[in-house]
């Protein structure tokens, strides 16, 4: 698996770079986006780490260069407490964020997730769930949930990619048909319901994130995300 890494900062770009190497991934950095494009044209890549603070052409703008006509996970490095940028990653379709400052093993730990669930190498699995999809029904530590339709709804969409953040609009869109229809509170009142829901079942476990100004995610099992134990310490 090979790792583009465009960071303007060399500090954090050693450690992230000494951090994914260590893992066993091989890994490229540039400086600038004009370089990563220019890297990019000869050499294909598993995966992009893009800093959003660069001093050309920007994350984002990068991003979109770099997926034309190809298919590239991306995640993006955004500043601390800039939660604008983090919705703008993943609304532009960022694979998922990593805020600064970061802990390098976070970072491995969320490049290994994304590969993990765009290349099926095992069906990404949230602790105590089991979806039949045909049947429209879900349960949880082998418990049915009675579940209303917006809540079975986004469940099955946040279950279909654990460990990812879906944001409201995602949700909305997803689950409601159109974002547009419904208040900006509707998501946040099923998932309340659903949680409580789910505490019935499991009063010590709250697999459901909240990512704040961002979206929910469910939390994926510690030792499906990573079989190897790299993120335990
Ligand atoms: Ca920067």
């Amino acid at each position: 698996m090979h790792i583009l890494l465009v960071e303007d900062e060399p500090a954090i770009a050693d450690i992230v770079l000494h951090a994914l190497r260590a893992e066993g991934f091989e890994a490229s950095h540039c400086l600038t986006g004009r370089d990563a494009l220019a890297l990019a044209r000869s050499q294909a890549f598993d995966l992009a780490v893009l800093d959003v603070g660069l001093p050309d052409i920007g994350g984002f703008a990068l991003c979109r260069e770099l997926r034309r006509g190809r298919d590239l996970p991306v995640i993006f490095l955004t500043a601390h407490n800039a939660e604008a940028e983090r919705i703008l990653g993943l609304e532009i379709g960022g694979d998922d964020y990593v805020t600064k400052p970061f802990s390098p093993r976070e970072l491995v730990a969320r490049v290994r997730v994304v590969l993990r669930r765009l290349h099926h190498e095992a069906p990404a699995a949230a602790s105590g769930f089991a979806h039949d999809v045909e049947g429209k029904r879900i349960t949880f530590r082998r418990q049915l949930l009675d579940l209303t339709r917006y809540e079975y709804g986004l469940l099955a969409a946040l279950l279909q990619r654990p460990g990812a953040v879906l944001s409201r609009v995602q949700l909305m869109d997803r689950v409601w048909g159109n974002a547009l229809d419904s208040g900006d509170r509707t998501v946040d009142t099923h998932i309340k319901t659903l949680r409580a829901k789910l505490r019935e079942v499991a009063p010590d476990l709250d697999p459901i994130r909240t990512h704040r100004g961002l979206g929910y995610s469910l939390e994926m099992d510690p030792r499906e995300a990573d079989p190897r134990g790299a993120t335990r310490e």
